[in-house]
């Protein structure tokens, strides 16, 4: 076990995590960031890693990103970006919304792009970046102490949980074959897409996330008819909100009705296999895109209980409007500590507070 004892570790490398990372080194914490490296648990640059185009990310309205990117984000890392969704993928595959006349670099920030940036900003301040996972915690004392993947324990006066969450999906190969490529887990993120524009869409999933997606979608200028496909002849729904769906003209609820096959040609879906979960029959569902919505998982499972979490493992914030847990000195920030906004922007939010509430508990301690 290493004797040095930290001034703040920050375990997770979303916009929590980078956010606190960039608050934090400013605050002179000379902040180590954990960001992870194995799946499912504690993905590198977390759930933006896996998302396209983010068009809501104040701040970032679709211009010549990559020149920025490039110009910002330290050369070693430049093969981590993707490539540039510009003209030349857009024929046929409707992927960009520029026309080919337009400017080829024109388009929104990628969800990897974002990352980088927010990691460089933190690299810039002396955060100290670990590739490793923290496995497992001790939170008996004033000393938080952590185990990493590598096999070392580390130690903390202050700790800061950004491991976010994960969305759950189907599990089937299909399924996994088009995502981001008309198969999302977040309609407000994706929907507003150009793969998805004015088609028919599907939205999986009968709980309150799933009919939000699905009024999000059907509230859309142009929206094409949203199937929300419940596996029940029930929702589990708040009554509000499934009278949302009920009544909305452009909602089409198909009950007892699950996926068994996401078809596409190759490049973006166009047709889903549903069976009925009564008499197992199985017809086609012609869709342009499948938003999963059927729950998320957060990444708590690594504390094994040590702060208070809610039944469905998501961390509580101690106090209102702060992001101290039931552990003093250890704070959360993101999706591990919030199921009801979810957003990259609130996640930066909360990873800012989170950073000035352990700056704050440290102050105090001196
Ligand atoms: P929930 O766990 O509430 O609902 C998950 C839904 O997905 C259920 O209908 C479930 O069906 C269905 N489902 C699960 N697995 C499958 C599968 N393999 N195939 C098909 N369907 C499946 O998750 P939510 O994300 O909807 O909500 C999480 C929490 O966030 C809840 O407490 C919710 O109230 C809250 N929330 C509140 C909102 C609001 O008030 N505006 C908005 C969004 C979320 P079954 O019922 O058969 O198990």
């Amino acid at each position: 076990m290493s004797n040095e004892i930290e001034k703040t570790i920050i375990i997770g490398s979303g916009p929590a995590g980078w956010s606190a990372a960039i608050y934090a080194a400013r605050a002179n914490l000379n902040p180590v960031v954990y960001e992870g490296t194995v799946k499912p648990e504690m993905i590198p640059l977390g759930q933006l890693a896996f998302t396209t185009e983010v068009e809501n990310y104040a701040g970032f309205p679709a211009g010549n990103i990559r020149a920025f990117v490039e110009s910002a984000v330290d050369k070693k890392r430049h093969h981590n970006l993707p490539p540039i969704p510009g003209p030349e993928h857009s024929k046929g595959k409707g992927k960009s919304r520029f026309s080919l006349e337009e400017i080829e670099p024109h388009y929104a920030v990628q969800g990897i792009e974002l990352m980088e940036l927010m990691k460089q900003q933190a690299l810039n301040f002396g955060t100290r970046v670990v590739g490793e996972d923290i496995v497992s915690v001790d939170f008996g004392s004033d000393i938080k102490k952590l185990n990493t993947s590598g096999g070392a324990t580390v130690q903390a006066k202050t700790v800061i949980i950004a491991t976010g969450a994960r969305a759950n999906y189907l599990g089937l190969p299909s399924e996994e074959e088009y995502k981001n490529k008309g198969v999302s887990a977040c309609a407000v993120c994706d929907g507003a897409l150009p793969i998805y524009r004015s088609k028919p869409l599907a939205v999986v999933g009968g709980g309150d996330s799933a009919v939000e997606e699905a009024t999000y979608l059907a509230n859309l200028k142009g929206a094409d008819t949203i199937y929300l496909l419940v596996r029940r002849d029930e929702m589990r729904a708040s009554k509000v909100m499934q009278d949302r769906a009920i009544n909305h003209p452009n909602i089409d609820i198909q009950w007892n009705t699950v996926v068994e096959e996401v078809q596409g040609d190759g490049n973006v879906v166009n047709n889903l296999k549903v069976k009925s979960t009564v008499d197992d029959s199985i017809r086609d569902l012609p869709v342009g895109g499948m938003f999963v919505a059927i729950g998320h998982t957060p990444n708590t499972a690594f504390l094994d209980g040590a702060v208070d979490m809610n039944e469905s493992g998501y961390i509580r914030w101690a106090k209102a409007f702060r992001t101290n847990t039931s552990v003093s000195g250890v704070f959360a920030a993101g999706d591990v500590a919030d199921d009801y906004y979810r957003q990259a922007i609130t996640s930066a939010g909360t990873g800012c507070m989170a950073a000035l509430d352990a700056e704050r508990f440290l102050a105090e301690l001196e």
